[in-house]
């Protein structure tokens, strides 16, 4: 029976705002399922597809199962209905009814699931028990599953979202995130996932509230319910009370009132209250979030993540395809720098047509990914290379490389560069001089060893994502140890330090692109700590604007000071949310104490 009670639950905060709408259920909404007859010699090779489709599926369920076992509260509930679910998937009536379809009816397996998957819902119907009704929903639910393995492709669940809807999700991917139209969605909840990873990242760029670690969302919330996020605190609220709704509708207002004071900023230059003149860039994972990056008053694009050219597709981009797309993005930047970054895919970032040369790695985050790949695939990295130097020719763009941990990478980069220009030059295609190529400081070996990187970079920037999930061994999408994970912790600050010295030393420029760019209660520490250039989520950059024009240099100077004197996490962000008047009241402190 639908339930009318409001309900309330609380999970890890992705994505601040407050977010209301009904909700819009992925899993729920069918997928298109083509039906034809197969010839007698085909049966042999549909049962094969059948039973392949059933070992990924168990597959999936096996790998949600164990994320969901450790969350908090409510948890077990979700793995015990994964476990049913794969029960369906072995030896059951939905299987043999399947295979039966296809040997005797000679019908192909998405056709053949869908027709069991009816059948079974009208006999538990007619039983008229709602256990068995309830049921019928996970046989449907499994056969959805593995008609999606079945049909290989992407299917977007996204197509049917109408305006302002909530998302429920057990999971959502920066590929499902590239497959939505933001302008129909209001916000997310899911399951799984936590706050670090690429599609809160891109939920974050769009401005979207969401919150994850749900455990039991997917069972409480019912299709057009209305729903509350609350993304500051990560609280979520299925069926208001009129109540709840009207204090919800008035923080709304409240906040769309502060942004819109903050937006009247994006013109005005970002300059210290003293006169240093700091470069707000922003980041962008899609082609489509370069008109808010530029609205936002972004002076560049300090990051183009290009791995959206792999995702929702069976096959590589082409060089003429990546160019076209890079030349239109450096003309629509119109004299801005573009900085763009190799293929970082590996670890979470998947790629369809890359994942047979990825292949299974017991820690996929430390195995074959970003340049590791390139250097190893230098097709696919010359590939891009080429784009990118051809793009050169229309604006001013800087070449970015992921993951570097060492001098002998860039070195080889740069031969690579060397042959593609070559080639290049070759082809009629004439540079006035190659682009400036940097590394992405985002291994503490790389952090550590950046003296020695300066010598063969034009530029670093620093990703504090990553360099936050290698220095403290925490996996940056995982929900259950997404507690631990947090990037003002010292000796990630140290290592920032560190960087931002070494490029100063050689004279190269230093930007920092990781989320607590666009912090602004990070800011002081960040110019403190050296750092002139910082890139960021578009919408972040009004307030982060704001900070700059409100501080003086040697104020923020003291306050990096003072918080690198500190030794534990909890200090240094009560530091951060009480601003850098702190580092006067620390520095009396320590003065009354050394007398
Ligand atoms: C980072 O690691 O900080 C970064 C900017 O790159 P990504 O988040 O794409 O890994
Ligand atoms: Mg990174």
């Amino acid at each position: 029976m639908k339930s009318e009670a409001e309900y309330s639950s609380h999970g890890i905060a992705v994505s601040p705002g407050i977010a209301i709408g009904p909700a819009y259920i992925i899993g729920q909404h069918g997928v298109p399922v083509p039906e034809y007859d197969i010839p007698a010699s085909q049966i042999d090779r549909e049962l094969k597809r059948l039973h392949t489709a059933i070992a990924k599926t168990q597959k999936q369920l096996g790998q949600l199962k164990q994320k969901a076992a450790t969350l908090p509260a409510g948890a077990e509930d979700v793995a015990l209905l994964l476990e049913a679910h794969q029960g369906m998937l072995s030896s059951s009536r939905l299987v043999h009814g399947v295979e039966e379809l296809i040997r005797v009816n000679r019908l192909n397996a998405e056709a053949a699931i869908q027709r069991q998957i009816a059948t079974i819902k009208a006999s538990f119907a007619a039983m008229g028990d709602p256990y068995l009704a309830a049921r019928a929903d996970d046989v449907s639910e499994v056969g959805t599953r593995l008609i999606r393995h079945l049909l290989q492709q992407h299917y977007n669940p996204f197509d049917a979202v109408s305006d302002g809807s909530i998302i429920v999700a057990e999971e959502i991917t920066p590929a499902d995130m590239a497959l939505m139209d933001p302008k129909n969605v209001a916000g997310f909840i899911t399951v799984l996932g936590g706050a670090e990873g690429h599609a809160a990242i891109m939920a974050r760029a769009l401005g979207l509230p969401s919150v994850s670690g749900l455990p039991d969302i997917m069972q409480q919330a019912q299709v057009g319910d209305m729903i509350i996020i609350d993304g500051r605190k990560g609280d979520v609220i299925l069926r208001p009370s009129a109540e709840t709704l009207h204090y919800y509708r008035q923080e709304l207002t409240k906040k769309q009132r502060e942004d819109k004071k903050l937006w009247a900023l994006r013109e005005t230059p970002a300059i210290t209250a003293d006169g240093t003149p700091i470069t707000l860039c922003a980041n962008i994972e899609l082609a489509r979030d370069l008109d808010a990056a530029i609205e936002a008053g972004a002076t560049g694009i300090g990051l183009l993540r290009t791995e959206f050219m792999f995702m929702n597709r069976p096959d590589l981009p082409s060089e003429e395809e990546q160019y076209d797309l890079l030349r239109k993005l450096v003309h629509r930047l119109d004299g801005r720098p573009l900085t763009v970054r190799t293929l970082d895919v590996g670890g979470e970032k998947l790629a369809t047509a890359l994942g047979q040369v990825i292949g299974e790695s017991a820690n996929p985050a430390l195995g074959l990914r970003a340049i590791r790949l390139g250097l190893k695939e230098p097709k696919l990295l010359e590939t891009q290379l080429s784009a990118i130097l051809r793009a050169s020719t229309h604006g001013p763009v800087r070449i970015l490389i992921p993951m570097v941990s060492s001098v002998a990478q860039m070195k080889q980069v740069r031969e690579h560069l060397v042959q593609v220009e070559r080639r290049l030059h070759r082809r009629g295609i004439k540079f006035s001089g190659l682009p400036p190529v940097g590394a992405m400081i985002e291994i503490p070996a790389a952090a550590l060893a950046a003296d020695a990187l300066a010598r063969v970079c034009d530029f670093f920037a620093i990703g504090s994502n990553d360099l936050t999930q290698y220095t403290l061994a925490i996996d940056r999408g995982d929900e259950r140890v997404a507690e631990l994970y947090d990037p003002f912790h010292p000796a990630v600050l140290r290592l920032i330090q560190f960087t931002a010295a070494a490029a100063w030393r050689a004279n190269i420029p230093v930007s920092l692109c990781g989320e607590i760019a666009g912090d602004r209660f990070a800011t002081a520490l960040l110019l403190g700590l050296g750092l002139r250039e910082l890139s960021m989520a578009a919408l972040r950059i009004p307030a982060v604007k704001q900070e700059i024009r409100d501080l003086a240099m040697p104020q923020a100077v003291a306050f990096a000071e003072a918080v690198l004197g500190q030794s534990d996490e909890a200090t240094i962000r009560g530091l951060l949310h009480r601003g850098v008047g702190t580092s006067d009241e620390l520095a009396k402190e320590k003065r009354k104490k050394d007398k």
